[in-house]
């Protein structure tokens, strides 16, 4: 069978549910992609180590695997004409065997094996002239003096969502320090936190989407809401997407991969970390552009022309729907007919089966005319709409 079209960008690939498209992990990202792969109908079977991950009724196969077992994800893989992730603690070894049998697998095992490790994209990061924050390697906790403070050590592997991330700032914060193979980095004095989405094909074509940025509680410190396009200079947004490109096309990646940056308060632009699969801060593009980040990964693993990726409103905005700090047992949606009689409101429920303190039980995108408007949704959507449990 052939996949993709490596010389032209004509749809001339014989699509069907023959085309057997493997994805390591169930969760939320898997589910999306899903629903994107029934348009081109590629069947898509799913690996994942919980019995009801949220992608179990929605694939003909679904095994229940240890991702980060070789021997497991090669038992998944081995029919499969194609192979590709939605979380990226995967082993790598498994998916070099896989390829080695001649499964396409994207990402590139080579570039998840950098991507998995702190350390090592920091380092592809120095090597090829990508401004980052300064940085240091270390083995432990008592090396953690090497750099002046304030810093953030971050560990090289196994971290997410902030997990595995700590800032020292002072001499009373080094006891909070992790005792394992780290990064340490300068801190930055962050102006906004901005996220850039590119995707990059076999033949070596590159589409970004508008530059994102990550609106701070300033109270709680915790992402609010992501909006797009980010509120920077036209000079900013160009730069940004072209320092996105740059790192794809220098790691001569394959797939989607999202760029996160830091605008610093000198208006440095700075790489924090990669992300070579599809991103929370892509979720509005389902809505808000012409072609969805799912979409686009499908066409990435495939091989196929890139789709467009402009947004079809002048703002749109993402806001996680997470459990609220007291819910547990199954979960409780309150104030969802509120949101969804508020127009350009789309509501996202992941369909997990329990839900926890903070955990990230689906999302809403809010599309509108101007960033005012769709900030004014996004405070209304707030007030109505929680997720509770009934223990
Ligand atoms: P994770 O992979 O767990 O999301 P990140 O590297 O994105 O970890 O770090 C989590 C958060 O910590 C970032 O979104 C940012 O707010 C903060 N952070 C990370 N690195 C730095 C840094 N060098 N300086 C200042 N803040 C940082």
């Amino acid at each position: 069978m052939q996949i993709g079209s490596k010389n032209s960008h004509e749809f001339d690939v014989s699509f069907g549910p023959s085309l057997r498209l493997g994805v390591l992990g169930g969760g939320q990202l898997g589910r999306m992609m899903i629903q994107s792969a029934v348009d081109f109908d590629v069947r898509v079977e799913v690996m994942d180590p919980s019995a009801d991950a949220p992608c179990r009724h929605l694939t003909p196969r679904f095994i229940q695997g240890d991702l980060q077992n070789a021997a497991d994800v090669v038992a998944f893989g081995s029919d499969l004409d194609a192979i590709t992730i939605e979380i990226e603690h995967v082993s790598v070894t498994g998916l070099r065997q896989l390829e080695s049998q001649g499964v396409r697998v994207i990402p590139k095992p080579d570039h998840l094996a950098i991507i998995q490790d702190k350390g090592k994209q920091k380092a592809f990061f120095a090597e090829n002239d990508i401004p980052t924050s300064p940085f240091e390697l270390i083995e432990g906790a008592s090396d953690v003096q090497k750099m002046g403070l304030p810093i953030v050590q971050k560990m090289r592997k196994g971290g997410y969502d902030g997990k595995g991330v700590v800032v020292l700032k002072t001499e009373s914060d080094l006891e909070k320090a992790f005792d394992v193979p780290s990064v340490l980095e300068h801190a930055v004095d962050i102006e906004k936190e901005l996220s850039v989405i590119v995707a990059r094909n076999g033949s070596g074509d590159i589409r970004c989407f508008p530059v994102v940025e990550a609106v701070f509680d300033p109270v709680a410190n915790l992402v609010d809401y992501l909006i797009a396009p980010a509120v920077i200079s036209p000079k900013q947004e160009k730069d940004a997407e072209a320092l996105a490109r740059r790192v794809a096309e220098a790691m001569n990646f394959e797939g989607l991969l999202a760029v996160e940056l830091f605008l610093d308060r000198a208006g440095n632009l700075l790489v924090n970390e990669l992300a070579p699969r599809t991103h929370n801060s892509g979720h509005h593009t389902i809505e808000a552009n012409r072609t969805s980040q799912f979409e686009q990964h499908l066409r990435a693993v495939l091989d196929l022309p890139l789709g467009a990726t402009d947004a079809l409103f002048p703002a749109s905005a993402m806001v996680n729907l997470v459990g609220s700090a007291q819910a547990h047992g199954i979960p409780a949606y309150a104030g969802l007919d509120a949101a969804l009689d508020t127009p350009g409101v789309h509501p996202h429920l992941y369909g997990k089966s329990t839900v926890k303190p903070f955990r990230k039980m689906g999302h809403v995108t809010i599309t509108g005319s101007n960033h005012e408007e769709v900030a004014k949704r996004v405070m209304h959507i707030r007030e109505q709409l929680s997720v509770n449990g009934n223990a």
